[in-house]
């Protein structure tokens, strides 16, 4: 099955929590890899 070009750009664009896999709200200004409870967790 081939990937549709558009599909597969949408994919990419998804961000999910590489800690967790938990969908990501998206966030112009954000580059973090995690979501936020991951992030907090991380500062402690
Ligand atoms: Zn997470």
């Amino acid at each position: 099955m081939l990937m549709n070009p558009v599909e597969f750009f949408r994919t990419l664009q998804k961000k999910e929590c590489c800690e967790c896999g938990q969908h990501m709200e998206e966030q112009a200004e954000s580059y973090f890899m995690e979501c936020d409870r991951c992030l907090a967790k991380k500062e402690e």
